[in-house]
């Protein structure tokens, strides 16, 4: 696996990660981003706040939203499943799932599977 590593999430570096993201095969690349902050400001947006057309919360995005995350959990060899009560209330099958979930999981199956962990959501 190739590790790319791009400093600074910001519009340059969003922007890199999901064109590479698209780009480069998900087996052989992982890519991450480092930054400082987890929110986005859109800078060119702060010249509209003054006027009235912008609220300073119209700028401000977790920066999370803009990068490519699951696949990102996925290539760095992170498990990504889909819960089995969700599934069969949307009618959903295997085939309506992203291709790197890597499986279908009831709750029970999911408590045997974290044992020992710490569970911060379910
Ligand atoms: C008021 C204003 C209006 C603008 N209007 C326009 C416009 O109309 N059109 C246009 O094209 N451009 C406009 N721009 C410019 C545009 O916003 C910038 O050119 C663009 O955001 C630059 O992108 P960048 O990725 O290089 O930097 P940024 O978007 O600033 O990203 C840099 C990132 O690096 C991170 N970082 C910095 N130092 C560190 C560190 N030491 N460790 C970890 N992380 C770090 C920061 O947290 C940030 O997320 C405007 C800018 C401003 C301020």
């Amino acid at each position: 696996m190739r590790k790319l590593v791009i400093l600074g999430g910001g519009t340059a570096g969003t922007i890199m990660a999901n064109r590479l993201n698209a780009a480069l095969g998900h087996d052989e690349w992982q890519i991450t981003v480092v930054d400082k902050y987890k929110t986005h400001y859109y800078q060119p947006g702060f010249l509209f706040i003054p006027f009235g057309i912008y609220s300073p919360q119209d700028v401000m995005k977790p920066k999370r939203d803009f990068i490519p995350s699951l696949e990102m959990i996925h290539d760095s060899g992170g498990e990504i499943y889909a819960c089995r009560a969700a599934m069969d209330m949307f009618h959903y099958t295997k085939d309506d799932l992203w291709d790197g979930v890597d499986d279908i999981l009831t709750v029970g199956d999911f408590y045997q599977k974290s044992a020992g962990a710490q569970i911060i959501f379910t």
